[in-house]
């Protein structure tokens, strides 16, 4: 059985990765319209896999007996001045995940609670990928500056991304 406060916690999560997965359509859409698919199509992939994380959580609640409450997703924003402002955004919004995944981490270890340390241990490893890519891509961005060429090249490489 999960404490109240643990379950509370969780359902908090369930939302963040529910935002998560909303900023990340809503940026893909931004890149679409300005001709760049590889980055939608990248944006996109994530959007869905934020959807999972929610999800994975969602279920888990479930499976120990906890109530998942679904609370409002507040809408995201729907443009960016260049496409290094969205990046700086994802890098920016997965540091602020990673903080409450160590968060969950911490109450877990507080509370004795090892099936949720378990459990949250996966997202503390996922995040750390998610960072790095968020980061990677941000950098290059700030790299590319106003180079056109450049831009075209990283949204050539992200494009190849495939469901993982
Ligand atoms: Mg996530």
């Amino acid at each position: 059985m999960l404490s109240k406060k643990m379950e509370q916690t969780l359902n908090e999560q369930v939302n963040a990765e529910l935002y998560s997965s909303y900023l990340y359509l809503s940026m893909s859409a931004y890149f679409e319209s300005k001709n760049l698919k590889g980055f939608s199509k990248w944006l996109k992939i994530q959007s869905e896999e934020e959807y999972a994380h929610a999800m994975k959580i969602f279920n888990y609640i479930l499976e120990r007996s906890g109530k998942p409450l679904l609370m409002e997703i507040k809408s995201p924003p729907n443009h960016w001045e260049k496409p290094v402002d969205a990046f700086e955004n994802v890098y920016g919004h997965e540091k602020k995940v990673t903080s409450m995944i160590n968060n969950i981490m911490a109450l877990a270890e507080d509370e004795k609670d090892y099936a949720t340390r378990s459990m949250i241990n996966w997202f503390i490893d996922e995040q750390v990928e998610e960072e790095a890519n968020a980061s990677y891509i941000y950098d290059v961005l700030k790299m590319i500056g106003d180079s056109t060429n450049g831009l075209f090249a990283l949204d050539h490489q992200l494009g190849k991304r495939g469901k993982e």
